[in-house]
Parts: structure tokens; sequence; C-alpha cells
């Protein structure tokens, strides 16, 4: 069997990529996991495509994560007749959408008013167009356009660096979260986090509604890098959201940052995905720039366990190809991946999971195993033996659903499903039976499992075993 690809690759469905004909395709061509992007499309288009996303799941024989990505907080330009062309030295006023009048641009929700002060900027349209705030009366900014363009109605509206009085969940992020929550995703991204417990509130929505779905923190405002440590502490995963990232903080800020914050999620041994514009020209053509490929190459080579597209299989018009020119890129760089031994520090809380994990990895690269055999019952050891980046393949097998697809994007891990076990034997007998039956290892090669002999306990995982398969 050839080499599994470790990095794993997230596309957003989209009007381009909405049949079971593409979605099979992607499928084939490399997609680990499918995202809903509820800031665009209604709710009948995302139930459509996430009862695809499962039907061809079960098609390939292969767990899928289904991440639903909310809208969150995002400032938007309210409906204008046509669209404005604004020009630089243009005079233009900005005003709460309830509150504008003919000829101003309105923005939702309409806090805008409140918390504009001379010298912010307003960035519409991911930055594209820059005005300066000069002016502030009875809530109307009067602006001068720094950076000319169209404006059109629902184009996005960026203050980089001025905090917003409302809530991480809006009342259509709630509405959406409910809907996707009966969709059965694995995964909730949320954007704009600014702070740990917009993290902490979602959590408890779905602890509430009993949902094993997790979540996604999408960093993309300068607040959640200032409080990077205590989100990567809460989240499940993190997302470098490069589009708005890119608006709040510059352009020039985002690569740099980029590495700090899969630096730290590899620490943490939480899961990352790298997002947006990593094969953008692909939207129109059929083949990446090479800035573009060492994009995605540089992404594998920071460590990040998943790189994600966007336009380009939303509505792009070579995505199957996108997701195949991901899959060759990252292939092509994996070798050079170093394997992250560890010796657990001093200064390191001393889990037995995290110890047990080094450890395994450790006996697999000395002794050649052909892969790591991890029974787990939640997929959460499988992430702490990714977090080492080892050299072979991580069988993450479980008899949870819900496990196997949020294992689909986990770095490295290939996720396996076994029948619920009993007893620690039987649990170690199925794992080893299924590793066989999946083709990653054959008859002869030999592997380490580790695993807990407390079946069924999450966070059990007390045993290391060098087996011949
Ligand atoms: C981003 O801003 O980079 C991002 C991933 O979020 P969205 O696509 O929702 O703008």
């Amino acid at each position: 069997m050839e080499e599994p690809r470790r990095t794993k690759i997230v596309a957003t469905i989209g009007p381009a990529t909405a049949t079971r004909e593409m979605v099979s395709e992607l499928v084939r061509a490399g997609m680990d996991g499918a995202r809903l992007n509820f800031s665009h499309g209604t709710r009948a288009d995302h139930a459509e495509r996430a009862r695809t996303v499962r039907e061809i799941q079960e098609e390939a024989g292969r767990p899928l994560s289904l991440i639903a990505d909310l809208q969150g907080p995002k400032l938007r330009i309210g409906d204008l007749p046509a669209p404005v062309y604004l020009k630089v030295g243009d005079e233009v006023v900005v005003a709460g959408g309830d509150v504008a009048r003919d000829g101003e641009l309105p923005v939702w929700p309409a806090v805008i008013g409140t918390v504009l002060r001379p010298g912010h900027a307003v960035m519409i349209d991911d930055g594209l167009v820059r005005l300066r705030v000069d002016d502030v009366t009875s809530g109307r900014a009067r602006c001068a356009v720094l950076s000319g363009g169209p404006v059109s109605s629902q184009k996005g509206v960026n203050l980089p660096g001025v905090p917003l009085p409302i809530p991480s969940l809006t009342r259509k992020d709630l509405d959406d979260l409910s809907f996707a929550l009966d969709l059965g995703v694995d995964f909730v991204a949320l954007s704009f986090v600014r702070s740990v417990a917009d993290v902490t509130d979602l959590r408890k929505i779905l602890e509430d509604s009993g949902s094993k779905a997790r979540v996604i923190a999408k960093i993309e405002k300068a607040e959640a890098v200032a409080s990077l440590d205590q989100i990567l502490a809460e989240a499940d995963g993190v997302m470098v959201a490069r589009g708005d990232l890119g608006v709040e903080i510059g352009p020039a800020s985002v690569p740099l940052l980029q590495k700090r914050i899969i630096a730290a999620a590899l620490e943490r041994g939480t899961p990352v995905i790298t997002a947006t514009q990593m094969l953008e020209s692909m939207i129109h053509q059929a083949e990446p720039t090479r800035a573009e490929a060492s994009d995605v190459a540089n992404a594998v080579l920071d460590g990040t366990s998943a790189v994600m597209l966007s336009g380009e299989t939303a509505v792009g018009e070579y995505p199957i190809q996108a997701v195949e020119y991901m899959d060759q890129i990252a292939r092509a760089v994996e070798p050079s991946l170093g394997y992250r031994h560890q010796l657990p520090g001093a200064s390191e809380e001393p889990t037995i999971g995290r110890a047990m994990s080094n450890a395994a990895c450790d006996l697999a690269e000395v002794l050649g195993a052909k892969a790591l055999v991890v029974p787990t019952f939640t997929g959460r050891t499988a992430s702490a033996v990714a977090r080492l980046r080892p050299h072979r393949p991580i069988l993450g097998l479980t008899h949870h659903r819900y496990a196997l697809q949020q294992m689909a994007i986990e770095w490295g891990v290939e996720p396996i499903e076994i029948p619920e076990c009993s007893d620690v034997a039987d649990l170690w007998n199925r794992s080893l039976e299924a590793a066989r039956a999946s083709g990653f290892v054959s008859p002869g090669d030999r592997v380490v499992i580790t695993g807990g002999t407390a079946v069924n306990i999450p966070g059990s995982t007390n045993v290391i075993k060098v087996d011949i398969v």
C-alpha cells in the first residue's frame, strides 16, 4: 500500500462541489474533511451537502470530518441599491444600518457608530477598500478613502483593534449552530474568537445539547493572538484563518504568526488547520503558482495538522485539481519532516498519557515498527501520539463513529472502525485484526500498540506493547 499522506486536507463544499459526483471526486483526490461555510448559502444547501458528504463517506468506506464554520460577529455592509465605487480622496459616511441615510454606507450589526473614533481604520472587502475615520457625530463616521474600489451589499467590514460590544455567537450563529448539530457535524469552527470565554461559551452549549462536536477556534483577531495560550488550552483545535487575520493585523505579520500558532498548537497537541488563499489562483487556473505551492509546502513543514481550501473548492473552476495539488505537495515534502522526539521536561505537567505516547513513538522509531496501533475511546490518545509527528502511520481504532470522523483531520492518523470490546485482550486482538484488514500493515510486520487496560474509559492509556501482526 502507498504510504499515507500525513497532513490532512479540508475542502469547503460550495456551489462548485455540491453534487455527489464532485464530493466523490474530492474524496478520491484526497479530501479528509468537508467544511460547510455558514457565511454563505442557505440552510437547505448545507443540509443537502452534509447528507451528500455522509453518503460518499459510506461509499468510500473512509471516515470524513464534517465542519460547520459559523459566521461569528462579522460586520457587513447592508443592502445598497447599487454598488458604490470609492476613489482615493473621496469622503464617505459609514453608519449603523439602523440610522444610515441614502448615500451613506450602512453596516450591520449596527454598533459601528458607537465604537468608531477619529483615526480608526475601516477595512471593507478583506481590506481592498480602506477608510480612515476623520470625525464621528451622532453615530455617523465621516471617513476619508485611503484605498479605493467597489463596495457592494454584504461585503465584510473589519475594524482592526476596535473592541466590538457584540457577543461571539450572534442570533444567526445560534440558529445555524442548532441546525448544524442536527446535521451531525463533527466540529464547529467559531469565527472572530476574542477570548477564551468565547470558546467556553460554545463548549457549554455543545455539552448542554449532548453533542460530541468539538470546537475549532479561528485565530483571526489580534485579541485571539494575545490570548493564544488560554485559547489553545481550551479549544479542541485552532485554525490559522489568514484571510481576516491579514486584514486585522496586516499581511506582513501573517507568515510569522502562522508559524507561532502552529508551533504553540503542536506543543499542546492541539490540531491546527492552516487556511485561506493557499491555492487561490486555482479558482481560475488549473495550475498553482510556484509561490502557492511553496505556501502549502511551508505550512506542511511548519507541522500543520491540515491545510484548507476555501474559494478554490467552493466556487473555483478547478476544485479537484486543487485537492490533487495539495495532496502532491504534502507528499513531496513530508519525508523531510522531523520526528519531534521529546523527553517530557521537568516544567511540563507529567501526564501518564503524554509520557506513554512519547515512549510508544520512541519505541516505534527505534524498532522500525510499521505502524503505531492506538485503540482509543475518544480519539484523544491518537492526538497525543500525533503530537510527536512520528514517522510511522498512527492507526486510530475506535467503535465510536464521532471519534472516527474527528480523527479524519488529525495529522498522521488513519481512523479505523472496530467493534465495541469488553476486555483488553479482545480489544487488542480486534485492533490487530483491523490493522491487518486495513492494509496498512501486513502479516509479520512489527507494530507498537498503546492503549488502556481499562477498556472504554477515556484517558486511561497505561500500556505499551510491541507485537507482530
Ligand atoms: C479566514 O478569514 O481566513 C477564514 C478562514 O474565515 P472565513 O473564510 O470565514 O472568512
